[in-house]
């Protein structure tokens, strides 16, 4: 009988996929874009207009919602167009802890009580909703006691629908919050920091002289890395299916050694998928826009133009969604997990940052000339500060186990936080520390040598792809985000750290300037000192070099390895401090998070550990011993016949040996795994990474030494070389 890994590839090699669910030459691309969003357009066309004017102030200038007038009004016509687009529900969408999107279901239907039935929905409904939902994560902020969860909704991210194979729902995004008020999810604290960091940038902007913006938003591009391969492995691999990665698999001979991968061809089946994916985001209003192979078989990356930070982070979260959903329905499997494949490159999110204000002014575009550019230089010295003063806050929002497998190993940029300035700005910032702004240097025109070829303009500065925190022209890009993670909580950072630093430069500026200095005068009397303050954290070399590993200790740049050494920051006295004083995270908040990061990381791995104790027991060590039976009989035959088999009995022998070592390894991963150390959840993820981590290790080396040596037709679990390469 085929085992289940031999059953996947015939079925793989026979099935014929459907590769025109959507045809986009028969699908107006403008047509398709927002027709499921309760957008700007539709609020015009159905509110009346007192509505649609404090609608839309609300989420233009962050104005509050007072009047419960408008709410109704917004409810009344939400569900009328939702009912035209065949919605029966309505829910209210909400991001708890666990990094992933919740909802519930209600239904639009309410009985009379004349056994009639009307579809009702009013402004109550639309603003709060109370799901209980007590089952999420609450690090202790919900007892029992006052288990009350509420969902508020968010009008600055629009409503929209959601269709099923036979009906749709009318998907309102909320914030999730407790009786008391305090955040239980991801996008309360992103509010919270992104007003934090409006309120401070505007202070510099009316110190130019800007009396015209508003509010100054945080936009966000996540590019989002992943892996498709077909789904008949996954339900072959328990590993995949059940904790997102492969806990055994021997590197396959070929890997992404060839380069072959990067920007190659797309293949057929995954090019279908991504369409009709794309299409679905479309749909929603998500400006999908890249698309291309990335360096490993079978990873992909899918990138956005970039939005405000909270309707980015959104739209991250139901990108993800939609990637997994329609990947199914072209017998594929999306992978978001950080490390699906040990051996070959993980997948992340970089996560491209800037600040712009309700009037469309980007504050880190630098124009032609920045040494002239006295704004930009001060937002661009304020996030220099930020980072160089709060490196392990941006280190500590990125951890998890997953993401532990990517951070520090030579494909993602290392655990140091560091910054990347490229030729042009470090030439700048040079001159500014100086007190010398004279010049800035540009890129004029490449040589290529072929005289019939247009000139191509160079840009200013060069990239570099192994520093975690980069300028890239009028942009910061934080790279060591992992792909799995909601970009919610780097947000939140990046937001508060770098709102502290405009609030400190915004003081000293207005405290200057009212005392009658010039206000450039007053600039280039401060910022040079920051600069020399921060500028141990800019490193324009290789960041994966053992080299600056060394120079980032001379510096005494903090370099915590692993997600366990990172958790603790987040309850520093500092930490409390900065996320107090901006009202972003409270002491109570920041201890829940904490506490709820350290349980998932506990839960992750022996979640993880468990499995692999599982697939040792139940899958590998059957095929061994069965190959075992197999060897022996043939080393007994030999024998019998009276040949000698020196080299048979030495390849009994080193797979026995390899096979107890195994077994004994798989007994002690058992044992580690179900021993509950004292203390709290700190203290068990401790334990979990100084024992139970380094022996699933172990026992991972003798089970992948197995699989080069088994015969290939009793190995019971699908290859990398065939997961990873047959399409
Ligand atoms: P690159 O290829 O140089 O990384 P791209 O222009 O392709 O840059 O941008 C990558 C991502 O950065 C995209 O999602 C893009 O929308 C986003 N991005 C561009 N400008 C900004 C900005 N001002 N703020 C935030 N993200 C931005
Ligand atoms: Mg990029």
């Amino acid at each position: 009988m085929p085992n289940a890994r031999q059953t996947a590839i015939k079925t793989i090699a026979t099935k014929e996929y459907d590769l025109n669910q959507i045809d986009f030459r028969t699908t107006s691309l403008k047509d398709l874009f927002g027709s499921c969003v309760f957008n700007e357009e539709v609020q015009k066309a159905r509110l009346p207009k007192p509505v649609f004017k404090a609608l839309q102030k609300t989420i233009k200038q962050g104005a509050q919602l007072t009047d419960s007038a408008v709410a109704d009004a917004v409810a009344s016509a939400m569900k009328d167009w939702a009912l035209e687009h065949g919605a029966t529900h309505f829910t209210h969408l909400f991001q708890p802890m666990t990094g992933l999107t919740a909802e519930k279901h209600d239904s639009f239907l309410s009985p009379t009580g004349t056994g009639v039935a009307l579809a009702e929905f009013n402004g109550k409904e639309l603003v709060k909703g109370e799901p209980d939902a007590s089952s999420f994560p609450s690090g202790g902020i919900r007892a029992t006691f006052e288990a009350r969860g509420y969902t508020g909704w968010d009008p600055t991210s629009p409503a929209y629908i959601r269709e099923n194979p036979n009906g749709a729902t009318l998907v309102i995004p909320t914030v999730f919050v407790s009786w008391t008020g305090e955040a239980l999810d991801k996008k309360t604290p992103l509010l919270r920091s992104m007003e934090a960091l409006s309120h401070q940038a505007l202070r510099i902007l009316r110190l130019f002289g800007n009396t015209e913006a508003k509010k100054v938003f945080t936009t966000v591009g996540p590019e989002q890395e992943y892996f498709l391969i077909d789904k008949h492995f996954l339900y072959a691999r328990p590993d995949l299916l059940n904790c997102g990665r492969t806990l055994f698999g021997t590197k396959p001979p070929k890997g992404q050694e060839l380069e072959d991968q990067y920007f190659g061809t797309i293949p057929e089946r995954v090019i279908a998928c991504m369409a009709d994916a794309e299409a679905e985001m479309f749909r929603l209003g998500i400006p999908v826009k890249t698309r291309h192979n990335e360096v490993a078989p079978s990873q992909y990356e899918i990138a956005p133009i970039f939005e405000d930070s909270n309707l980015a982070t959104d739209h991250n979260q139901l990108m993800m969604d939609i990637l997994r959903r329609t990947a199914d329905k072209y017998g594929l499997a999306c992978l978001l997990h950080e490390k699906p494949f040990a051996g070959i490159n993980g997948s992340g999110k970089h996560n491209n940052w800037s600040m712009a204000t309700d009037t469309g002014e980007n504050l880190l575009n630098p124009g032609d000339n920045p040494h002239e550019n006295a704004q930009f230089l001060v937002f661009c010295v304020a996030v220099i500060r930020a980072v160089a003063k709060y490196p392990e806050l941006l280190r500590v929002s990125v951890a998890s186990a997953g993401n532990d497998h990517r951070l520090g190993a030579n494909e993602a940029p290392p655990a140091i936080i560091s910054i990347f300035l490229g030729t042009q700005l470090q030439d700048v910032i040079d001159q500014l520390e100086r007190s010398d702004l004279k010049s800035t240097k540009q890129g004029g025109f490449m040589e290529i040598g072929v005289s019939i070829l247009p000139k191509l303009p160079r840009d200013a500065g060069d990239r570099n792809r192994t520093s975690p925190f980069a300028f890239t022209g009028n942009k910061f890009e934080f790279r060591a985000v992992g792909s799995f993670f909601s970009i919610g909580g780097p947000n939140v950072v990046l937001n508060t750290i770098v709102a502290e630093s405009i609030d400190f430069i915004a003081t000293s500026l207005e405290k200057a300037t009212a005392g009658g200095k010039d206000l450039n005068k007053a600039i280039q009397d401060l910022l040079p000192g920051i600069v020399k303050e921060s500028k141990k954290v800019i490193f324009n070399g290789d960041g994966y070099t053992e080299d600056w590993h060394k120079e980032a200790e001379r510096r005494g740049l903090p370099n915590l390895k692993g997600s366990v050494d990172a958790f603790p920051i987040l309850i520093r006295k500092d930490s409390i401090d900065l996320f107090g004083k901006y009202k972003v995270l409270s002491e109570r908040e920041l201890q829940s998070r904490y506490f709820i990061y350290c349980e998932k990381y506990v839960k992750e791995v022996t979640i993880e550990a468990d499995m692999m104790v599982t697939i040792a027991r139940t899958m590998i060590l059957p095929a061994v011993l069965r190959y075992q039976a197999e060897v022996a009989a043939a080393v007994n035959s030999t024998k019998a016949a009276g040949v000698e088999n020196n080299a048979q009995l030495e390849h009994l022998r080193e797979l026995t040996s390899l096979l107890s070592k195994f077994q004994g390894a798989t007994a002690s991963l058992l044992e580690a795994n179900h021993h509950h150390p004292d203390g709290d959840a700190y203290a068990h993820a401790n334990y979990i990474r100084d024992t139970v981590v380094p022996q699933m290790a172990e026992l991972r080396t003798y089970g992948d030494k197995l699989e080069t040596i088994v015969a290939d037709d009793l190995w019971p679990l699908p290859t990398y070389r065939e997961m990873l390469f047959i399409k």
